[in-house]
């Protein structure tokens, strides 16, 4: 069978951080090494962020799609378990809550769990609603174990996904790319011709060689050169809602096993991550410019990081929004030049197989059809503002008002959209929910109800349980959690008997 006349013939992926490896791995193994030649042009000497290190459980289907051998990955990317994100000081300084991956308990005669719990704590019941999250009980107790390896028991319905080292995650890639026919040029990208039509036709390097391609994937980084630079698309910046823009990042030593979980640690004027890999910790702060310098944003970092400093701190700008054009012509952008949303709930990757799932579901002939890039923007563009809402609910609904920071989000003015999802919430615990959308029900009830968000009334459909059978099987639901959860390995004690890495340095 002959290709038709227009298809690609050759796709030129510019960039080899996270975004450029994972479009050139799994373009490598959709492809199959046929349809079309893949060139990935990146340079050592501009390097890549070297941040992005938490992920969601999606990641791990990216993962299994790639034919990756899981324990592999792990042991490659000195990986540790990840069950959520616990949120300190977010609501309220002193107060702590848990976004677990996976579900909250189980309806219960065809009602959402949450509505049932909602109408026994109404009546003064004691439990947390995270006493019946297996995740976020596992994460609690510093315990692990895949939960598909336990469908039918009170932790079957847990997800998991990793933490990673960015810079190991595009080497593995990159080797498991290049094994699958895509071709690695190393050079500086210095100019991109267009052609009468706007599409880029060529790439210039530094040494002056010339790289031609039907379609660029442009992966590289906030630095936009195809996307922003070369197209001249715009960006739509968020910062009136999202007011951090800054990060300072560093690694230091574990000083005790690793957590499976994300720590996300609000401070005076933005919050601080703790990611604990297999032979590190990943640690940033993250602030708003306009509240605190980059100085006094390293000291807090490193008074609060445990362990001793392996590399850093590095200061990372950056600006919150999206391209108004995610696809424009016959360039894509995908990963930070696409655009970002900062990373409190770690989907910046996830937006990157995301990007690359819709280009499939759109895919091109050398003509670009305008249509298809105008269903593509109008898809990512909806993902990436429906993270954008749930990002700012952490911040809108906090009760703190001990910084200027924090009584500028208190104060600030969300997205109608947000606005309507949190008035149709407060009533008796509606959820609006979306086509295909990222968040589900559970993630938004482990922030409302973490941010103290709790609806005057519950759906009166739950008044078909009667209250004592509903009391009851709420104990009996948090005692065998609980008790399952204890008789699991540590976080550790299933590394090491699982996906152990040889612990070396960088
Ligand atoms: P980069 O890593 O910057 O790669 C750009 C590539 O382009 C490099 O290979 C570079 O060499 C190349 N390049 C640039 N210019 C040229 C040129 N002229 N010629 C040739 N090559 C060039 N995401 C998560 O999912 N979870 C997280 O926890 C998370 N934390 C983050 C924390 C911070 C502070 C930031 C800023 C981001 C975070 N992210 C996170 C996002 C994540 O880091 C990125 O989405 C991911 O690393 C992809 O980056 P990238 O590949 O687009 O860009």
């Amino acid at each position: 069978m002959t290709a038709a006349p227009d298809a690609l013939r050759k796709i030129c992926i510019v960039g080899g951080g996270t975004a450029g490896w994972i479009a050139a791995a799994i373009m490598a193994h959709h492809f199959r090494g046929k349809l079309f030649e893949i060139e990935l042009i990146e340079s050592d000497d501009i390097g890549t962020i070297g941040v992005g290190e938490s992920t969601i459980p999606p990641f791990m289907e990216l993962i299994a799609k790639l034919d990756i051998n899981e324990q592999e990955f792990i042991r490659a990317t000195q990986a540790s378990f990840k069950l959520g994100i616990e949120f300190q000081d977010w609501s309220r300084k002193g107060e702590r809550y848990f976004h677990p991956f996976g579900v909250i308990g189980q309806q219960i005669e065809l009602s959402d769990f949450y509505q049932c719990w909602l109408k026994a704590k109404l009546s003064g019941h004691d439990s947390n609603l995270m006493d019946f999250a297996p995740a976020a009980v596992m994460a609690r107790e510093g315990r692990f174990m895949l939960p598909f390896k336990a469908r039918n028991t009170p932790v079957g319905g847990a997800a998991y996904a990793l933490h990673v080292d960015a810079k190991r995650v595009a080497r593995y890639l990159r080797t498991h790319a290049e094994a699958r026919g895509v071709r690695r040029t190393e050079g500086i990208v210095v100019d991109a011709q267009l052609d009468g039509r706007g599409f880029v036709e060529r790439l210039a390097l530094k040494d002056g060689r010339e790289l031609t391609a039907d379609f660029f994937i442009d992966c590289s980084g906030f630095r936009a050169l195809l996307i922003g630079k070369a197209l001249g698309v715009g960006y739509e910046d968020w910062s009136e809602w999202l007011l951090c823009d800054r990060a300072i990042a560093a690694q230091t030593q574990n000083v005790g096993p690793p957590r499976p979980y994300t720590l996300a640690q609000a401070q005076d004027a933005g919050w601080r991550w703790r990611i604990p890999l297999q032979h590190r910790t990943g640690n940033g702060h993250v602030f708003s410019s306009a509240f605190m310098s980059d100085d006094e944003a390293t000291r807090i970092l490193m008074d609060q990081a445990e362990g001793e400093l392996v590399a850093g701190p590095m200061v990372v700008p950056f600006k919150t929004g999206v391209r108004d054009q995610i696809w424009h012509k016959n360039v894509l952008s995908l990963g930070l030049s696409a655009g970002f949303i900062e990373p409190l709930e770690s989907t910046a990757i996830h937006l990157i197989y995301r990007g690359m799932d819709f280009f499939f579901r759109y895919l091109p002939d050398r003509n670009c059809d305008p249509h298809l890039a105008a269903e593509y923007n109008r898809r990512m563009i909806a993902d990436y503002r429906e993270i954008r809402d749930f990002i700012i609910l952490h911040y809108c609904t906090t009760q703190r008002d001990d910084t200027p920071f924090w009584r500028a989000c208190r104060d600030m003015q969300v997205p109608d959209s947000l606005q309507e999802r949190i008035a149709l919430f407060r009533g008796n615990g509606a959820l609006r929910e979306g086509l295909d959308e990222l968040f589900r029900p559970v993630s938004w009830w482990s922030v409302l109800e973490g941010m103290g968000l709790r609806p005057g009334a519950y759906h009166p459909l739950v008044d078909r349980i009667d209250e004592p059978p509903l009391l009851r099987a709420l104990d009996q639901a948090r005692g065998q959690l609980a008790e399952l959860v204890r008789t699991l390995p540590t976080h550790q004690d299933f590394i090491d008997a699982h996906c152990r890495a040889e612990l070396s340095g960088q």
